[in-house]
């Protein structure tokens, strides 16, 4: 039987609640798949200071490279809000991703058709959406140098490698291949030198996939798209900034935080969790919405495990639970039959 080892990081607030919810329906998938799943427990953001001292110890930076895989939850809370900088929860996990090597964050915006309602879109604009967005994460004005705050003028540099352009846009094509075979690339290139480059780059790795049909289009433009017609987009790939601002404003199509998942991959090994928070304000209530965790576990099992009928149950078991009309709290107004806890959900789920 295949084996495979995962990271399982908790975290704070939600987190535990939320993750325990996902390795139930784990547990459930494997059997029924017929493979094995090994769990190793780590600390990482508040959990850890409280238990060692710091927000990333080095048995977490030594564990997670053991792994096939690694499963987040997610951290921070008020308790740590007033440490210095370096001790902070967010620290801890900006460190782990930088120590994974991870430089693409893959965020699915997916519209459910049971919760069509729940989006501040029209029903006819959203139903059916389902895209990918590709962000780079390591480069990028993020990170470019020069950089400084002086007192009369500030600047920032935008830089990409030809390597760093080449390998986040193979992962898109990548993603392309196993999707509907589409990519729309973000930039700026009618402004920006560095969006030619970004373009000319891209151009060249397509030729490497005749199969897929490439499209460039202007950042201002795919905001105001993803708002207008967010039917015409499957994949997009785009730098660092863009990636921010549109797989934020993409996400809300869904109408809640706590549906959708994220990975970020890499080098190494891939970290896998929802795009919200750890929701302080409801932690310990058992109320959370486990979905975009659970979520988050099938699109573990689909890219970083390549167990890919055991990622689509999951996500048809969602639909299911969806349609039968159980809900959480969050999305509880939107044609809801009933009302369901955090563990409850996961449950209906892992059944299924
Ligand atoms: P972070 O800085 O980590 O992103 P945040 O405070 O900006 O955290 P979240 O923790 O994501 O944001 O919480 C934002 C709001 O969404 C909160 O009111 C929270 O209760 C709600 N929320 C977040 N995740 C969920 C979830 N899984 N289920 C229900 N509500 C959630
Ligand atoms: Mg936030």
């Amino acid at each position: 039987m295949k084996s495979y080892r995962i990271g399982v990081i908790k975290g704070d607030g939600i987190g535990p609640e939320i993750v325990d919810e996902a390795l139930k329906v784990l547990d459930a998938v494997s059997v029924t798949q017929g493979f094995n799943l090994k769990y190793d427990e780590m600390l990482l953001g508040g959990a850890a200071i409280d238990e060692t001292g710091v927000p990333l110890p080095d048995e977490t930076i030594q564990g997670v490279k053991k792994c096939d895989a690694v499963l987040f939850g997610a951290i921070g809370g008020p308790k740590w809000d007033n440490l210095e900088r370096h001790l902070r929860p967010e620290t801890g996990l900006l460190g782990l991703r930088k120590e994974m090597g991870t430089f693409a964050n893959l965020r699915p915006a997916m519209v459910y058709d049971e919760l069509v309602n729940a989006s501040s879109l029209k029903p006819e604009v959203i139903q059916g959406v389902d895209i990918m967005v590709v962000r780079e994460l390591t480069g990028g004005i993020y990170f470019g140098q020069p950089r400084e705050l002086q007192e009369e003028k500030a600047y920032n540099t935008m830089v990409y490698t030809k390597e760093e352009v080449r390998r986040i846009a193979i992962v898109a094509f990548d993603i392309a291949m196993k999707r509907n075979k589409r990519i729309c690339s973000v930039d700026k290139a009618n402004v920006l030198e560095v969006s030619q480059f970004w373009r000319e780059i891209v151009e060249e790795v397509a030729k490497d996939y005749p199969e897929v049909e490439l499209s460039h289009m202007y950042v201002d433009n795919a905001a105001m798209q993803l708002i207008r017609d967010p039917k015409q987009f499957d994949v997009i790939l785009t730098g660092n900034i863009f990636g921010d601002i549109l797989s934020d404003a993409a996400s809300m199509l869904s109408g809640s935080i706590g549906l959708l998942p994220s990975a970020s991959t890499g080098k190494g090994v891939g970290l896998f969790e929802p795009i919200h928070g750890s929701a302080p304000d409801i932690a310990g209530q058992g109320i959370a919405n486990p979905l975009a965790t659970i979520s988050s576990a099938s699109m573990m099992l689909r890219y970083a495990l390549g167990e890919t009928e055991a990622a689509e149950r999951i996500d048809e078991a969602i639909k299911k639970a969806l349609a039968e009309g159980y809900r959480t709290g969050d999305i509880g107004d939107y044609d809801a039959k009933e009302i369901v806890s955090c563990a409850e959900m996961g449950s209906i789920i892992a059944d299924y």
